[in-house]
C-alpha cells in the first residue's frame, strides 16, 4: 500500500471514529426526494444524480415489473452467448438511432464501457490524450491499454493541441474526455476539441455519464450540445444517472462495435443487464425521447433558482453550467463535517474528497433534479446556509 493510500485510510477511519462520516449511509427506503437514512426518516435527498427523476417515475417501474414477467429475474449469459432479449436489442437499436450513428452497445456498467472503448481502441502503438478531470475509469482504461497516456490541464486547448502535435508519430491519437465534468459541472469544450481532432487526425472519445439525457437539444449530451455528434467517434455513456437505471453503452460506427462486440471482455464475457433492469432502462429511454424536453425544462428552472440564490448567498459554486452543482468548500475536513451536519439537519449532498477531487479542493455535490420542489430547494438552501454558519467555509 502506498503512503497516499495509507494517508487517506487513516483520514477516512478517524471520521468514522468519531461518527461524522457521510458515507456508505444506509438507505432504508425512499418515496420520491425523500429517503429513511440511518434510521432517520425525511431526509431530502439532493446527492444523487437521477437529473430527470426517472428512478422514481411509476412507467420506469412497471416496465422493469412487466420485463420480470416475462423473462424472469436474470437472462442466461453474457450477451454474447444468451442474454441477448428482445430489451437489450431495442436498447441498443434506440440508442443507435437517437444518436445517428451505425451502432450501440449494452454493457454492464459505464466503467466497464470505458475500460472496453480504451482496451479495444488503443495498444503500445497509440497515445490516449486524457483531460485531468477525467472519470477515473477513463484513466483506468488509458492504463490498462498499453498505450502512452498524456494528460492536459483542465480544458486547456493549447495544451492539447501541443501534445497532439508532438505525437504524430503514433499511430492512432485518442483525444478523450468526459462530456460534462462529474464534480465541477462545466462542459469539455467539444467544438474545439473536434476540430483540433480533424486537425491532427485524432479519434475522439467522448462520455457522456452526466450529459446523456439532459444537455444539447436533444438531450443526447455534450456532443448535441455543440452541435458535433457526427464529430465525435465514440459517445460512452451510462445508465445509472438521468436514465433511472444501471448499466453502460458505447455509440458508434459499426467498425468499432464488431470489434467491441467480439473482443472487449467486459462486453463478450460478463453478464448484461438483468431483465429488470433493461425493461427499466429501455422504458426510460423512451420517456427521454418523448418528454425529455419538458424534463430538461423543468431541470433546467431549478438549476436556475438553485444556483442564483446559492450564489448571492455567497456560496461558491465553481464554474458550473449545469446540473452538477459543486458547493466548493476545499479542506477535506470541514466538508465531510458539512456533509454530516447537512444530514443531522435533514437533506443529503454527496461530499466529494480527494482522491475523487484534487488535494484541497473538496466540495459537496449538489444533484438537482427536475422533480425537485421549490420547497425543497428552499430547505436545502436554508439548511445548507445553517451548516455554514456553524461550520463557516
Ligand atoms: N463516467 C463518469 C463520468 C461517471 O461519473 C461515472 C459514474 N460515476 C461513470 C463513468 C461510471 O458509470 P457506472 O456507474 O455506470 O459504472
Amino acid at each position: 500500500m502506498t503512503g497516499s493510500s495509507n494517508a487517506i485510510l487513516g483520514e477516512f477511519a478517524a471520521w468514522e471514529a468519531e461518527g461524522v462520516s457521510p458515507f456508505f449511509p444506509t438507505i432504508e427506503s425512499n418515496a420520491g426526494n425523500r429517503v429513511r437514512m440511518n434510521g432517520r426518516d425525511g431526509v431530502l435527498m439532493f446527492g444523487s444524480c437521477d437529473y430527470l427523476g426517472l428512478s422514481q417515475s411509476p412507467a420506469v417501474a412497471e416496465a422493469s415489473i412487466q420485463a420480470i414477467r416475462l423473462f424472469g429475474t436474470n437472462t442466461y449469459g453474457a450477451q454474447a452467448l444468451c442474454g441477448h432479449t428482445l430489451l437489450h436489442e431495442g436498447i441498443e437499436q434506440h440508442l443507435a438511432r437517437v444518436h445517428g450513428k451505425d451502432a450501440a452497445l449494452l454493457f454492464p456498467s459505464g466503467m466497464s464501457a470505458n475500460l472496453a472503448v480504451l482496451t479495444t481502441l488503443a495498444g503500445p502503438d497509440d497515445v490516449i490524450i486524457n483531460d485531468r478531470l477525467n472519470h477515473v475509469s477513463l484513466f483506468m482504461g488509458a492504463g490498462l491499454s498499453g498505450a502512452k497516456v498524456r494528460t492536459y490541464q483542465h480544458n486547456d486547448m493549447n495544451r492539447l493541441e501541443a501534445i497532439l502535435s508532438s505525437s504524430m508519430d503514433k499511430r492512432r491519437r485518442l483525444i478523450v474526455t468526459d462530456g460534462l465534468f462529474s464534480a465541477d459541472g462545466d462542459l469539455a469544450p467539444l467544438d474545439q476539441i473536434t476540430s483540433l481532432a480533424e486537425t491532427y487526425d485524432a479519434m475522439v472519445v467522448v462520455d457522456e455519464a452526466h450529459s446523456f439525457g439532459c444537455v444539447g437539444p436533444r438531450g443526447l449530451g455534450a456532443a448535441d450540445h455543440f452541435g458535433v455528434v457526427d464529430k465525435v467517434d465514440v459517445i460512452v455513456g451510462t445508465m445509472s444517472k438521468a436514465i433511472g437505471s444501471t448499466g453502460g453503452f458505447v455509440v458508434t460506427d459499426d467498425q468499432t462495435q464488431l470489434l467491441l462486440r467480439t473482443s472487449a471482455p467486459s462486453y463478450t464475457s460478463s453478464r448484461g443487464a438483468s431483465p429488470a433492469v433493461a425493461g427499466a432502462t429501455l422504458r426510460a429511454l423512451e420517456i427521454i425521447e418523448d418528454d425529455g424536453a419538458a424534463l430538461r425544462t423543468r431541470l433546467a428552472e431549478n438549476v436556475e433558482y438553485l444556483s442564483s440564490r446559492l450564489r448571492v448567498a455567497g456560496i461558491d459554486l465553481g464554474d458550473t453550467s449545469s446540473q452538477v452543482l459543486p458547493v466548493m468548500i476545499g479542506s477535506e475536513d470541514t466538508a465531510i463535517r458539512v456533509a454530516h451536519r447537512l444530514i443531522e439537519l435533514g437533506v443529503f449532498t454527496a461530499a466529494f474528497t480527494f482522491p475523487s477531487v484534487p488535494r484541497g479542493r473538496a466540495r459537496l455535490r449538489v444533484g438537482v433534479t427536475a422533480t425537485h420542489s421549490r420547497a425543497e430547494c428552499d430547505e436545502l438552501i436554508e439548511k445548507l446556509l445553517s451548516a455554514r454558519d456553524e461550520l463557516p467555509f
